[in-house]
C-alpha cells in the first residue's frame, strides 16, 4: 500500500500537515536542515538535510510514495526530476506540480502571467536600471513598492518608497547594494536582478481565499477571509469576510482562473486587495496551505491541511463548509529569547478558544510562534476574545 508522505520543509505548515496526515493513517517524513524543527516533533521521521540542495531532496524522495512541499524555496530541479521520473509512471506522486511552482516562485513572473490571463493586478515593472525606477515613479506616482522577486515572506522583501529621496535606502534595505564608491554617496552600484516595482494599492481591505483543485479539476473554496496586516505581516484573519456577494464571486472567479493558468493541483491561497472603489486586485498566490487558512482547523468541516493531504494522495476532497464564524490571531514574538509559555491556562479558560504552539524553541522579533482561533456566531465578540486571548499569552519570562 502507498503510505509514505514526504514533506519538504519542516516549519509550522509542515507540522500542521503532519498532524492532519496521521489520523488518516499515513507515515510522515520531513526534510529540513534544522534539528528539532516544528514538524519533526510530530512526524514519524525527520531527515536533517537542506531542501535547497538537489541531491538531498532526491535522496529523501527516493523512498516516498508522495512528495509535497511547504516552502517555495525547495529545490525546483529536484522536484522536476522526481516528477519526470516517477510521477507519470505513478511511482512517487509530487504535488503541487513543479511547473506550477516555477511559475509562481518569482513574484514578478507571477504578476506577468496573471496579467496575461486578464486577472487584475497592480501596476508592476521589472528593473534593469535606475532609470526604470524613476520612469515608474513618473508614470504611476508615489508611493510605490520595491519588492524582492524571490524567497520573500512576512513582508521581509518589501519596501515602500514615498519620495525620490527614499529610493537608495529602499534598495539598500532589500540588499541590492553590490558595492559603493568610497567618496560619493550617490554612486552605489546596485544589483536589480532580484527586485521589481509595484504600485501601492490604497486598499479598503485585504482579503484571502484558500481553495483546492483536484487532479480531475474539481475545485472547492473555503469562505473568503479578511486579513489584517501590521508592518506587512499578517496579524489576524477572520471568516467570513464582511463583503458583498459580488466580491465573493469575483474572488472565486479569479481563484479559478489562476489555478487554471498554473495547472495547479492541491491547496493554494490567494491574497487580494479590495480597492476603495470595490475592485478585487490579486496581490499574490501561495502554492501551499496558508496562514489565512489556519482557522479552517476548527471552523470548517475539513481543515486546509487535511484537504491538502487528500489532494496529494488522491483521496476524495472534503467539505469546505464553515461550521462557525472564526477569528485567528497570530502569536508573534517580539524579541530574542527562549520560548517559555505563560498564560496558557487563561487562554484555555476562554470558551471556544483554541491554542496552537508551533514548537520553535527560540523567539525572534516578528517570528510566528503560534496562533489562536476563536469560534463565535458573533464575529465582533470573537474578535475581542481573540485579542484578549493573545494578550494573556506570554512567550518568555
Ligand atoms: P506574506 O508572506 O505575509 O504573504 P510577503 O512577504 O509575500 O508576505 P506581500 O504579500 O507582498 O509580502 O506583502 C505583505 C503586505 O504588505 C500585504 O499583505 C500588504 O499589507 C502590504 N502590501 C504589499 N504589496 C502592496 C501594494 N502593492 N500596495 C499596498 N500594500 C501592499
Ligand atoms: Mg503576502
Amino acid at each position: 500500500m502507498k503510505n509514505k508522505i514526504g514533506i519538504i520543509g519542516g516549519g509550522q505548515l509542515g507540522r500542521m500537515l503532519s498532524l492532519a496526515a496521521k489520523p488518516l493513517g499515513f507515515e510522515v517524513h520531513i526534510l529540513d536542515p534544522k534539528e528539532n524543527c516544528p514538524a519533526s516533533q510530530v512526524a514519524d521521521k525527520h531527515t536533517v538535510g537542506d531542501f535547497k540542495d538537489k541531491e538531498a531532496v532526491l535522496d529523501f524522495a527516493s523512498d516516498m510514495d508522495f512528495i509535497t512541499y511547504e516552502i517555495e524555496s525547495a529545490n525546483t530541479e529536484a522536484i522536476e526530476e522526481i516528477y519526470n521520473k516517477h510521477h507519470n509512471n505513478s511511482k512517487t506522486r509530487v504535488i503541487p506540480y513543479p511547473k506550477s511552482l516555477e511559475l509562481v516562485k518569482d513574484k514578478f513572473k507571477q504578476k506577468d502571467l496573471f496579467a496575461k490571463y486578464h486577472i487584475p493586478v497592480s501596476n508592476y515593472r521589472e528593473i534593469k536600471s535606475r532609470e526604470d525606477i524613476v520612469n515608474f515613479a513618473h508614470e504611476h506616482g508615489y508611493p510605490f513598492m520595491l519588492k524582492a522577486r524571490l524567497n520573500a515572506y512576512d513582508g521581509r522583501g518589501n519596501a515602500v518608497i514615498n519620495y525620490a529621496s527614499e529610493i537608495d535606502n529602499a534598495l539598500i534595505q532589500l540588499g541590492a547594494n553590490k558595492s559603493s564608491s568610497s567618496h560619493l554617496e550617490d554612486t552605489y552600484l546596485f544589483d536589480y536582478s532580484n527586485l521589481y516595482l509595484e504600485s501601492f494599492v490604497d486598499f479598503d481591505k485585504e482579503l484571502a481565499i484558500v481553495a483546492v483543485r483536484s487532479v480531475d479539476n474539481e475545485m472547492k473554496f473555503y469562505p473568503v477571509v479578511e486579513t489584517v496586516q501590521e508592518d506587512n505581516i499578517c496579524n489576524l484573519a477572520f471568516a467570513p469576510a464582511l463583503v458583498t456577494d459580488t466580491v465573493i464571486e469575483e474572488v472565486k472567479l479569479i481563484a479559478t482562473k489562476a489555478a487554471e493558468a498554473l495547472d495547479y493541483v492541491s491547496v493554494f491561497a490567494i491574497e487580494f486587495f479590495l480597492s476603495k472603489s470595490g475592485d478585487v486586485i490579486l496581490n499574490e498566490i501561495a502554492p501551499r496551505v496558508h496562514n489565512s487558512g489556519h482557522f479552517t482547523i476548527e471552523a470548517c468541516k475539513t481543515s486546509q491541511f487535511e484537504q491538502h493531504i487528500r489532494a496529494l494522495t488522491n483521496l476524495p476532497l472534503g467539505s469546505t463548509e464553515l461550521i462557525s464564524p472564526a477569528v485567528m490571531v497570530n502569536i508573534l514574538a517580539n524579541k530574542v529569547a527562549h520560548l517559555d509559555i505563560y498564560g496558557r491556562d487563561e487562554v484555555l479558560a476562554l470558551e471556544n478558544t483554541f491554542l496552537h504552539i508551533y514548537g520553535k524553541d527560540m523567539c525572534k522579533p516578528a517570528r510566528k510562534m503560534g496562533h489562536i482561533t476563536v469560534l463565535d456566531q458573533d464575529l465582533k465578540l470573537a474578535l475581542n476574545k481573540a485579542k484578549l486571548a493573545a494578550s494573556k499569552l506570554k512567550l518568555h519570562g
